[in-house]
């Protein structure tokens, strides 16, 4: 069994786990300077706990996991914890998003480990742009961390990049020749309002810029870099890697599209990336809730998922203004983006 339909016909196979909230950088698009206030330590579910939660999500047809963050490779043992899914009943792909600083030196393990692809976060090609957008990160270790994945057989790579006006939108075409001579999978993100001071670009606008380049083809399903999820995947004439767009803001294919249901670090489930609507799973888990009873609450998450967020393209009040309750509950290292 694979997938479960939603109340809009969505098949929802994805579950994206946020392993902490820590992290190492404080991308400006992302964390304020000095951090977020964290999650106590013991609030953060234990390996055993995902598991858990990973095989009752497996158990009613979700297949594929990414582990997120905060920066993932931040927390002690990551390798084993991907062992352990690995190794779970029903789950056929095991992924990572991560910001690449630690990647070198551990992908490696974590390839052993059962991890099977991993997205990089990279805004910038340029070294001090770098240490300007992640305000603590060296341009070298991410580009490393690339390469190391590729050796260690983690395939594809693909390339997450935030372009923001006047900070790195100078830099669209650079990522979009890198896919025309090396396999690179860089998909641009749009903007999402979850820190003040910077201004998103429409992906319509970031198309018609890498059109410059030559015709973008779309790239069929089933050629290993199209996911089901959100982005539509394109290929510049005779080029080797592609180039994707993630629309949240701009197009309702990102919403239509959705297959997917969120973890947070201390276990709450989150139906939608933009709505504050969570199911507590942790409670459940430190009761010795039987799995039939976290199979429901993660069929009850699925259920409840609404058709669409009700963030407005023009609109680019930060989050933490819009949430009903007046301040967005989450910041995106708590929710895993
Ligand atoms: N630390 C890891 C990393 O940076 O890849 C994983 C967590 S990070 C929250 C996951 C993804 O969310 C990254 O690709 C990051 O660029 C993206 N992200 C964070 N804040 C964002 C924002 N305000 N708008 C769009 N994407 C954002
Ligand atoms: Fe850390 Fe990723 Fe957020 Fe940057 S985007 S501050 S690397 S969690």
């Amino acid at each position: 069994m694979s997938g479960i339909l939603d109340s809009f016909g969505r098949s929802i196979d994805y579950l994206r786990i946020s392993v902490t909230d820590r992290c190492n950088l404080r991308c400006i698009y992302c964390m304020p300077p000095g951090g977020v206030p964290l999650i106590p330590q013991s609030e953060i579910l234990s390996y055993e706990e995902i598991r858990a939660v990973v095989r009752a999500a497996a158990g009613v047809g979700i297949n594929r996991i990414r582990l997120t963050g905060g920066e993932p490779l931040v927390r002690a043992e990551l390798p084993r914890l991907i062992k352990m899914l690995s190794e779970t009943e029903g789950i056929e792909e095991l992924s990572l998003t991560t910001n690449g600083t630690f990647l070198k030196r551990s992908a490696p393990e974590l390839r052993q480990a059962g991890l099977t692809r991993v997205n990089v976060s990279l805004d910038t090609l340029k070294a001090d742009k770098f240490r300007d957008i992640t305000r603590l990160g060296e341009l070298g270790d991410v580009l490393e961390g690339i390469e190391a994945a590729r050796d260690a057989g983690l395939n594809p790579v693909k390339t997450n990049v935030v372009i923001m006006r006047g900070m790195n939108d100078e830099e669209i075409l650079d990522f979009a020749r890198m896919t025309l001579t090396e396999e690179w999978h860089v998909r641009f993100i749009e903007l999402m309002p979850f820190s003040g001071g910077v201004e998103f670009v429409p992906s319509a606008e970031l198309r018609e810029h890498v059109g410059l380049l030559g015709r973008l083809e779309p790239c069929p399903d089933g050629t290993g870099i199209t996911g089901n999820g959100p982005a539509s995947y394109y290929r510049l004439a005779g080029a080797r890697g592609t180039i994707g767009f993630i629309s949240p803001r701009t197009e309702p294919s990102f919403c239509s599209r959705c297959n997917r249901i969120r973890l947070s670090p201390d276990g709450r489930l989150r139906p939608c990336l933009l709505s504050e609507d969570e199911i507590d799973l942790k409670t459940p888990l430190r009761n010795s809730a039987p799995p039939a009873e976290l199979e429901r609450l993660i069929l009850k998450a699925v259920a409840s998922k609404q058709e669409h967020h009700d963030l407005e393209g023009g609109d680019a009040a930060p989050l933490r203004a819009r949430g009903r309750r007046g301040a967005m509950n989450r910041k995106m290292s708590q929710i895993g983006g």
